[in-house]
């Protein structure tokens, strides 16, 4: 049976040679930025987020233009994301609480992150490791899934996988690697239709579905 390090390190070397930038594909320029299209992102691909925020970021300009911004409004404007209502309360109510306590300055801490309403520990993880050099396992949808068929992890919650992730990488590549595995479930691991014909972790994937995916 391989060695668990050995593997990951394997798994790490083909993500690299996938995805050697391991760049998000979210357009942001400020740490606010950031933070609003995380929040958009949720149930939503990166490419219609792109297409929203270029207006969205014009118009509201700090976290207290996004707080003040009337009923209705920023729903408009965000609809095309989907679950616009959650997203948008979710932005007011972190931009308002970013305004009072953190003086307009979206904070650089998981504790504080983690404390603004609308703010979980995935989005904050996002935030400290793109906007704060903080190294950080960001845990998503694809994350959970992806580590799981990988035989990465035998845990199903998020902050456990974190956890499993970050005992089996170096610190210096949590960023990278968790970024490039949401690529890399993206457009190869996918939820439905993995393409495990042309994995190049075929072979060493202990994914008992995975003779089931898409083989060309
Ligand atoms: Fe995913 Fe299939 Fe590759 Fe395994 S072989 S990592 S299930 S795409």
């Amino acid at each position: 049976m391989i060695d668990i390090k050995q593997w990951v390190a394997e798994v790490a070397g083909e993500f690299k040679k996938l995805y050697p930038k391991a760049d998000i594909s979210l357009n942001y320029s400020t740490p606010m930025e950031l933070l609003v299209a995380t929040i958009l992102s949720a149930q939503c691909t990166d490419a219609r987020v792109n297409q929203v925020t270029p207006a969205l970021f014009i118009k509201y300009r700090s976290p207290k233009d996004f707080a003040a911004s009337p009923p209705g409004e920023l729903e408009e404007d965000i609809r095309s994301t989907g679950f616009y209502q959650n997203k948008a309360r979710a932005i007011r109510q972190c931009a308002a609480d970013i305004a009072k306590k953190h003086g307009g300055k979206v904070p650089g801490t998981m504790e504080e992150l983690t404390q603004l309403s609308g703010v979980g520990r995935k989005t904050a993880n996002v935030i400290l490791a793109q906007k704060f050099g903080v190294p950080a396992v960001v845990v998503d949808t694809h994350v959970v899934r992806v580590s799981g068929r990988l035989g990465l992890t035998a845990n199903k919650n998020p902050e456990k996988i974190e956890q499993d992730l970050m005992v089996l990488l170096p610190r210096k590549d949590w960023i990278v690697f968790s970024t490039r595995m949401i690529l890399f479930g993206r457009n190869v691991c996918k939820a439905r239709g993995p393409m495990c014909g042309e994995c190049p972790l075929y072979v060493g994937c202990p994914w008992e579905g995975k003779a089931m995916g898409t083989k060309k």
